[in-house]
This record gives structure tokens, sequence and C-alpha cells, in this order.
């Protein structure tokens, strides 16, 4: 399922497509994909925008219309989109739309499980509609390791649960959430609320590290995702944590191991990442005090 930096490849392959072009054909193949509205409608009502900017939020792209309307897309699964020169597109019996641009490119919208959305939002909705389902922004200046503590404090969900919460904190997935925390050497069964402070720093940078780890590599691709240019992402193979039971850990050299958490598969060091926390020794009581 593409996580924050499969979407944001996405973004930054399509962005350069689209802004500034007209929409001046839409098909949608899927009515799943608009429902519950007819997706002759939902294609009537975008032909004709103007796209002003592809922006990102969490693992939501967003077209952002002259008018003030956006479509706001999930790709959820297995959404993805090619960019094309008109006429060139091959065959796809899992294209669920197209957009044809006022050059004559085409963007089509190819999605296997059919899980993905469109949603046509007007001037003034999205903010409300997206501060209703995502929390914090992992890149964005507001999310400090002092936020990300208010965000575990009092929780008794293991933090991986946390980091998966989009409420919470939008953009992470099963992956990166592996890996993060790889890098923070923190138990992903760990009670959120029971992480010390140096804990929680670390977190906040292992969740940025490993997120900025696969944008650098556009994205993880272990089955459908592709990037707009139709590309294998090469995040997989930087994979520490995800994946990889019974391969040794980078760090130690004990093989990963696999449990469940969060209701997920979910790999870690036993040794880098201990189920309770080492104590370091307190610090010393100032006998000289006065
Ligand atoms: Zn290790």
């Amino acid at each position: 399922m593409p996580e924050l930096p499969e979407v944001e490849t996405v973004r930054r392959g399509l962005e350069p497509v689209v802004a500034g072009r007209r929409l001046q054909r839409v098909e949608i193949l899927d009515s799943r994909l608009v429902r519950p509205f007819a997706p002759v409608e939902v294609a009537l009502e975008l032909e004709g925008e103007l796209v002003s900017r592809l922006d990102r939020r969490g693992k939501y792209l967003i077209f952002r219309f002259e008018s003030g309307r956006v479509l706001l897309v999930h790709l959820r699964m297995t959404g993805s989109f090619v960019h094309a020169p008109a006429g060139s597109l091959p065959d796809d019996p899992y294209r669920r739309a197209v957009l044809t641009l006022d050059n004559e490119s085409v963007v089509a919208y190819r999605d296997v499980r059919r899980f993905g959305t469109w949603l046509l939002l007007e001037p003034g909705e999205l903010d409300p509609y997206l501060a209703e389902r995502l929390g914090d922004e992992p890149f964005s200046e507001a999310f400090t390791p002092r936020v990300l503590a208010e965000r575990l404090q009092g929780r008794r969900a293991p933090v991986k649960a946390v980091l998966l919460d989009q409420r919470s904190l939008a953009g992470m997935g099963n992956i990166y959430a592996d890996e993060a925390l790889w890098r923070a050497r923190v138990h992903p069964l760990r009670p959120a609320g029971e992480l010390t402070k140096g804990e929680v720093g670390r977190v906040h940078a292992g969740i940025r590290a490993a997120l900025e780890l696969g944008i650098a590599r556009s994205g993880a691709t272990l089955s459908d995702y592709r990037t707009a240019n139709g590309e294998r992402g090469a995040m997989q193979d930087e994979f520490e944590a995800y994946g990889r039971e019974g391969e040794p850990c980078s760090r130690c050299g004990r093989p990963i191991s696999k449990i469940r958490a969060a209701g997920r598969g979910t790999w870690f060091c036993a040794r880098c990442q201990p189920s309770s926390p080492r104590r370091s020794a307190p610090a010393r009581k100032r006998s000289d005090s006065s």
C-alpha cells in the first residue's frame, strides 16, 4: 500500500505534467471510484477545470483547481497514475479513469483492487475534511519531538499502533513504521505512553529518516506501486527491518524477528529494540547540595 514516500513520489512526477493544464476530457470508467456519486456527473464537473497545483497531505493527493475546488485522491492498496502522449495508452483492464489534458496528453489512473477513491470537493470543504481525518504532517515544522510526545502521552496502545493511526500522524503505514522504530531502537509493542523522552526523540528522528530515505529512493515497489513514469521504486532494497525475518540486523547481526503488532505483520530486531527499555544509570544525587 502506498505510504507517504510513494504518494510524494507520485506527486513529484505528476505535478509538472498537470500543473497549469486544463482537463479537456474526463472519463471515469469505474463507479466505485467516485461513489456515491455518478461517474458521468463527476466527470462532467471535472471537465474544464484548470489545475493550479498538485499537493499531498498524508497519503492523499490533492489536485487543486484554479476555481478553488479540489480533487482529493487516495490510492489505497493499488492505485497508480501514468502519464502518456495521446493515443499511446496500451489496453489495460484495470484502468479506472483517464484525464485528457489540454495539450492532448493523457493521465491514466489504474487500480487493480479498486479501493482507491476520487472525491471532488467544493471550495472551503478540504480543510475540515482533512482535519477530521489526519494528524500531523511528519515533515511540517509544527511536528516536533514535543508534539510527538503529546500524541503518545497517556496511550496504552503499542507505539506502532499510534504511528499507524492517521489521526495521530499522517502518512505512515506498515513499512515505514517498522523502519522508523528500527532506527529508533524502540520495540513496536512498547506502550506508547511509556516511552522515555529520549526514546520519543529517537522515534521522531527515525520517522523522518525512514520517510526521507523512502522519498529519496522513489518509494518501495512490492507489487503494484509505480512512479508516475511507470518505474519501480528502490526503497525495497533499503529495508532494515520490514520483510527481513531471519536476515541479520545490519546493526548487530541478530536475525530480524517477526511478530504481530496493531494487527499487522511487524519486523524488528529483538536485540536493538528490547521489549523493556534498558535503564540507564539514574542521575546521581548531588550529595553536596546545601
Ligand atoms: Zn540489531
